[in-house]
C-alpha cells in the first residue's frame, strides 16, 4: 500500500554526511541530540519521497490560523509515514533507544492553547482523509515563552525555539511575497484603485510537511517569514518610517519575531494588526497563484477554493482578496464581492467580549488605506440591507456595523461576509445565534451551524498512549486510528476480565511514568496510588483554576481538623501558563505554587494530599500528562469554555470528568452517560438566573464557613509568608466581583470532589467508567469534525 519504502540506505546516507559535521569517526560516537539531527533529516525525505497530489476537481481548503500548535514532529510523522517500528530498529542497531531520542525535539510553540491546537489537529486529520488542503500560519522567531516558577511566581522567559535550524522546515524560495504596509491611494476608474504603499516586506514561505495516516498524503503547512525588501527604494523606505518608528520594530524582520501570548484575549497593538495583514496579504497571494498555475479560472475562485478563517485573527483576507480582485484583476464589485462571500467561512471560539476583536479606525486606516475604504463600501452596503429589514432603527445598526464608533469590528465583518459561520461545540454554537447574533441569524438564516471541535487519535492516544494503543489493538482488531467510533468495540470487553487487568495495569503504569517526571521536575514523591486530579491549560478566571484551589485549601483544613476522617487520598496535578500582562491570573498560579508549598510540607499529607504543579505546559508535557489521569477538571464557568479539547484528550484515555455543563462537556456526557461523568454547578440556564436576581458573591463569602476560611487561609502564615496583601488581586475579585461565580459553584464542586473521593473506593465500578469513557469518545476524532466541515460548510 505504501508507495515508498523505508530505506536503510537513505538513512546510511545521512549518518554518513552528519559524521562529516560532527566529526567523528562511526554513527556509535553520536550523542542522542546528534542522533535526533539524523533521525528528523531521515525521516523528511522519506516525507519528501511521496509524491505531490494529482490535482483534484474538489475544493481545496486553505486553513488560515495564527496560532499552529503543533508539537514535536519526529515520531509522529514516522508514525503517519509507517515507519515508527523500522527507525525503532534501525537506532536500535546502534544501542540508541528512539524514544530518548525523540525527547530531544524541542516542541514548536506557535500557538497558545486550544485554538492553536485545534489548527494542528485538524491538519493531521485533512491530510489523512486525503483532504486538499494547505495550512497558513506565521514563522515566528519565538514561539510561546517558556515558563518557570521563581518562589511560586511565573517567570517568563523567550522561547528561541531554533527556527531556523528546525529539520522540519524547508525555505521556499520560489513562494516568496511582496506585502505593503501605509501610502496614498489613488483612483483609477470605477472601483479600481491603485495603492502606493510607504513600506514593502518581503514574506518568505516556510514548509513544514503534514503527514497523512498511512494513506501517502503529504500536504504543506505554510509559515510566512518577514523579512526586509532588498529591491526596496531608499526614499520611500524613509517616507514608510513612520510605520516603523515603534521601539520595538527596528526592521522588518521584527514582524514575524513574537507570538503575541494572549489566549482569549485581544491585543490592540499595531505591530499585531501588521502581523495579521502580513499573514492574509501573502496567504491570498499565495492562494491565488496555485488556482491559475493549477489552470483554473479565476471566476472559478469559490468553487475551488475555501478560506477557513480560524477566529477573526485572518479576517484581512476579506478586505486583501477584494482588493487584489479589483485593483490587480479589474473585476467589478459586484463579480469581487460574489467570489469573496462565496470563499470565506469563519469559525468563532469564544463568546467573551474581551476577546471579540476590534481595532481603531484611525491606526487601520493609516496602515491599510485601500482595506478601510474597502471595508467602509462593505459597510455601507450592508448598512441597506440592514435598513430593508428593520427598518431605520439606531439601536440595532449599533449592534450590527462593522464600522462604528471609530472601531473596525471583526467579527462583524466576517459574519456579514462569510457563506457560513460555525461555533466549535453545540452549545456554543447555539449561544451564538440567541446571545451573540440574533439579529444577524434574523438577516441570515441559514448561514449559522456547528461543527464541534475534535483531538486526532495519531497524537492524542496512539502516540501519547502507545500501551493503551496497544490494547487496543489486540482487542478490536482493526486500525481504530482512522475511524475512532470503533471503539465502541471495547465496550462488549468491560467486563472482560483480562482486559479489564490490562486496561488498569495501564493507567498504573502511566501513573508511574508520570509519578518518575513529578520527582524529577518538582523533587516530590508523589503516592502513585492516589486519585491524579488535574487541571491541564491556559490560566484564565473563565477557566476557575482558583475553585480548584478553595476546594484543595478546604480539604486541607477538614484533614488537619480531622485527621481521621475518611479520604481518599489525592494528587492534583496543574500545568498551565497566564498570559504575562494578566497579572490575576499570575496571581492565581502563585497562590497555588504556595498552598502547594504548605501542603507538600506537611508531613502529616504525605500519600494523602500533594500538589504538583509542573512548568512550562505544551504539547509535548501534556502527551505525558494525560495518559496518568484518573480525573479531567474541566470546570470553567457555564456558557464560557466555547469548547475545549483538553476535555476530549483527557475522557479518551480513561479519566473521568469532572465539569460543568459547558462547552463540549455537554456533548461527551451525552455520549458517556450521566453515571460516567461528574456534573456539578450552574448551568447556562441558572446563571442567568442568578444574574438576574443580582449576585453578591460577599453573602456566600460571609454566609459559607467552610469557604470563609479557605480563602482566609490564604491571608495568614505561611502560605503568604506575612504578606496578607500577597494574594489581594484575586481574593478582591473573587469577594467583590467574582464574574465567572466561583463562590457561588464553590458547594456543589465541594460535593462532587467527595463523591468522587466515594466513587473511587469501588475501584471496580470506576474502571468500568473509565473503560466507557474510552469506548464511547469515538465521535470526538477530528476527523469526524472534518468530515462535518466538509458536510456542512466545505462541499455546499
Ligand atoms: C489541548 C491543549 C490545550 C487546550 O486545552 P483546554 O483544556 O481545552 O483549554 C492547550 N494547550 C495544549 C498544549 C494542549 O495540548
Amino acid at each position: 500500500m505504501l508507495q515508498n519504502q523505508f530505506s536503510q540506505a537513505s538513512f546510511d546516507i545521512v549518518v554518513q554526511k552528519y559524521c562529516r559535521y560532527f566529526d567523528v569517526d562511526s554513527a556509535e560516537q553520536f550523542s542522542l541530540s546528534q542522533w535526533y539531527q539524523v533521525l528528523a533529516e531521515g525521516s523528511l525525505a522519506l516525507a519528501y519521497a511521496i509524491p505531490a497530489q494529482k490535482k483534484a476537481d474538489t475544493r481545496h481548503v486553505n486553513y488560515l490560523s495564527m496560532e499552529f500548535l503543533i508539537g514535536r514532529l519526529t515520531g509522529n510523522n514516522l508514525m503517519n509515514l509507517g515507519y515508527y517500528q523500522q527507525a525503532k530498529a534501525y537506532l536500535a542497531n546502534y544501542g540508541v533507544e528512539i524514544v530518548d531520542v525523540l525527547e530531544q525535539e524541542r516542541d514548536p510553540a506557535l500557538g497558545n492553547g486550544g485554538l492553536g491546537r485545534l489548527a494542528a489537529c485538524f491538519l493531521d486529520s485533512m491530510a489523512s482523509l486525503g483532504q486538499p488542503a494547505t495550512g497558513y500560519g506565521l514563522h515566528y522567531q519565538y514561539g510561546l515563552f517558556k515558563q518557570a516558577f521563581e518562589n511560586g511566581v511565573q517567570k517568563e522567559s523567550a522561547d528561541f525555539w531554533g527556527r531556523n535550524d528546525y529539520p522540519w522546515q524547508s525555505h521556499n524560495p520560489a513562494k516568496t511575497q511582496l506585502v505593503g504596509f501605509g501610502g496614498k491611494i489613488q483612483p483609477i476608474k470605477d472601483d479600481k484603485y491603485e495603492w502606493q504603499p510607504a513600506l514593502t516586506i518581503q514574506g518568505k514561505a516556510y514548509d513544514l510537511p503534514v503527514v497523512g495516516y498511512q494513506n501517502n498524503v503529504v500536504q504543506p503547512l505554510r509559515l510566512w517569514q518577514a523579512d526586509n525588501d532588498q529591491t526596496f527604494s531608499f526614499e520611500k523606505f524613509n517616507d514608510g518610517k513612520f510605520l516603523l518608528a515603534d521601539k520595538e520594530i527596528v526592521n522588518a524582520a521584527a514582524l514575524t519575531q513574537v507570538l503575541y501570548p494572549n489566549d482569549n484575549h485581544k491585543a490592540g497593538q499595531k505591530l499585531r494588526l501588521m502581523q495579521q495583514y502580513f499573514h492574509c496579504a501573502c496567504s491570498v497571494a499565495d492562494i491565488l497563484a496555485r488556482h491559475l498555475a493549477q489552470g483554473h479560472r479565476l471566476q472559478d475562485f469559490a468553487k475551488y477554493q475555501v478560506i477557513q478563517l480560524n477566529d477573526t485573527h485572518p479576517t484581512l483576507a476579506i478586505p486583501e482578496l477584494m482588493r487584489v480582485l479589483l485593483d490587480d484583476y479589474d473585476l467589478s464589485w459586484d463579480q469581487a464581492w460574489e467570489i469573496c462571500s462565496n470563499t470565506f467561512a469563519y469559525t468563532n471560539h469564544t463568546l467573551l467580549p474581551e476577546a471579540l476583536e476590534q481595532w481603531d479606525q484611525r491606526l487601520f486606516k493609516q496602515l491599510l488605506p485601500r482595506h478601510f475604504q474597502i471595508v467602509d463600501k462593505i459597510n455601507r452596503l450592508f448598512q441597506q440591507k440592514v435598513r430593508s429589514e428593520f427598518g431605520k432603527n439606531p439601536q440595532i445598526w449599533e449592534k450590527l456595523a462593522i464600522l462604528f464608533d471609530y472601531r473596525v469590528r471583526m467579527a462583524n465583518l466576517c459574519v456579514v461576509t462569510c457563506f457560513k459561520v460555525n461555533g466549535v461545540a453545540q452549545i456554543h454554537s447555539d449561544l451564538l445565534v440567541t446571545d451573540l447574533f440574533p439579529e444577524y441569524h434574523k438577516i441570515f438564516p441559514t448561514k449559522f451551524c456547528n461543527v464541534t471541535n475534535g483531538i486526532t487519535p495519531r497524537r492524542w492516544i496512539r502516540q501519547a498512549n502507545p500501551k493503551l494503543s496497544d490494547l487496543l489493538d489486540r482487542t478490536l482488531q482493526t486500525d481504530w486510528t482512522k475511524n475512532l467510533e470503533q471503539l465502541q468495540g471495547v465496550e462488549k470487553y468491560v467486563e472482560d476480565y483480562g482486559f479489564r487487568t490490562e486496561y488498569r495495569q495501564i493507567k498504573q503504569h502511566n501513573k508511574a511514568i508520570l509519578s518518575a517526571e513529578i520527582k524529577q521536575t518538582l523533587g516530590l514523591s508523589v503516592n502513585e496510588d492516589a486519585i491524579f486530579d488535574v487541571q491541564i491549560k491556559r490560566f484564565h478566571e473563565y477557566k476557575r483554576q482558583h475553585l480548584n484551589l478553595l476546594n484543595i485549601i478546604a480539604t486541607y483544613q477538614q484533614l488537619k481538623d480531622n485527621p481521621n476522617m475518611p479520604f481518599t487520598p489525592r494528587l492534583f496535578v496543574f500545568s498551565g501558563k497566564a498570559a504575562p500582562g494578566y497579572y490575576l491570573a499570575k496571581n492565581i498560579i502563585h497562590a497555588i505554587n504556595n498552598v502547594a508549598q504548605v501542603i507538600n510540607h506537611d508531613k502529616h499529607m504525605k500519600d494523602k494530599l500533594q500538589v504538583a504543579f509542573l512548568p512550562d505546559y505544551r504539547v509535548s508535557l501534556a502527551e505525558k500528562i494525560i495518559p496518568a489521569a484518573d480525573v479531567s477538571e474541566q470546570i470553567s464557568m457555564a456558557g464560557k469554555e466555547a469548547s475545549g479539547t483538553g476535555n476530549m484528550k483527557l475522557a479518551l484515555n480513561g479519566a473521568l470528568t469532572l465539569g460543568t455543563l459547558d462547552g463540549a462537556n455537554v456533548e461527551i456526557a451525552q455520549m458517556v452517560g450521566a453515571e460516567n461523568i461528574f456534573l456539578f454547578g450552574h448551568t447556562v440556564e441558572s446563571v442567568r438566573e442568578l444574574l438576574t436576581q443580582g449576585y453578591d458573591p460577599k453573602a456566600y463569602y460571609q454566609q459559607n464557613p467552610v469557604l470563609k476560611s479557605a480563602v482566609d487561609f490564604l491571608t495568614k502564615g505561611a502560605v503568604c509568608q506575612g504578606n496578607k496583601a500577597m494574594f489581594k488581586l484575586m481574593i478582591d475579585s473573587l469577594i467583590e466581583r467574582d464574574p465567572f461565580l466561583v463562590l457561588a459553584d464553590f458547594d456543589s464542586y465541594m460535593v462532587a470532589q467527595q463523591r468522587i473521593g466515594q466513587a473511587y473506593l469501588d475501584r471496580e465500578a470506576w474502571l468500568h467508567s473509565c473503560i466507557l469513557n474510552t469506548a464511547r469518545l469515538g465521535m470526538f476524532s477530528s476527523d469526524r469534525s472534518i468530515r462535518d466541515y466538509q458536510q456542512r460548510i466545505w462541499l455546499k
